[in-house]
């Protein structure tokens, strides 16, 4: 399959999660894919999507939602997550394309999940960390949360932190404004 370089398929997942230790028989497990694309050849931030995931081994707690906003009602509206990875290959091309998260979260998540199911990974190998790729290129001591790059590159925070959707798009922007910078 050809590599595809004209969009950079940004990714941000949101998780069940809870407050110290994870309850025994339930696992972290992705409810929310938000995803932005990023034109490569002007910069521009695309729409964001989002694709809600329907979790099969946890249940969304009280501490998740006051967290992501999600709702155990909204994620059982969700598709599974074999579908959702079958959904982002087909209608993003997610395998022949590259894709980007903030830090290293995401895709040790979907690597995770899809090997203890048994799913086929739905990315390719190339993947940016704009996390790591933003402290390299303002030779920062130490890498910085998202909100932190966004008021470092003097970008607003769009939307509600920790919503994929939002978080997606907002690290869509640091990247463009990385990309453009460069080439400016
Ligand atoms: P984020 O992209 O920063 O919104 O975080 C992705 C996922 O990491 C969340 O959906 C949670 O599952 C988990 N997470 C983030 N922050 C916390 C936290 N303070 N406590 C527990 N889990 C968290
Ligand atoms: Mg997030």
């Amino acid at each position: 399959m050809a590599r595809k370089l004209d969009l950079i398929i940004v990714v941000d997942v949101e998780a069940t999660c809870w407050q110290g230790t994870v309850p025994p028989g339930q696992e972290n497990e992705i409810i929310e894919i938000g995803i932005c694309p990023l034109d490569v050849a002007s910069g521009q931030v695309l729409d964001k999507d989002r694709i809600l995931v329907r979790p099969e081994r946890s249940q969304v707690s009280k501490f998740c939602t006051e967290l992501t906003t999600l709702t155990q009602e909204q994620v059982d509206r969700g598709i599974t997550f074999g579908e959702a990875c079958t959904l982002l290959k087909k209608k993003y091309k997610t395998s022949d394309r590259i894709w980007a998260s903030y830090g290293d979260y995401d895709r040790n998540q979907f690597q995770r999940q899809c090997q203890s199911r048994h799913i086929t990974y739905p990315f390719g190998p190339r993947h940016i960390n704009v996390k790591s790729l933003l402290a390299i290129m303002y030779a920062l001591p130490k890498e910085v949360g998202m909100s932190e790059a966004l008021n470092l590159l003097q970008l607003p925070l769009i939307g509600t932190h920790h919503r994929g959707t939002d978080d997606a798009f907002n690290i869509a922007c640091i990247l463009s404004k990385l990309i453009l910078g460069y080439r400016n």
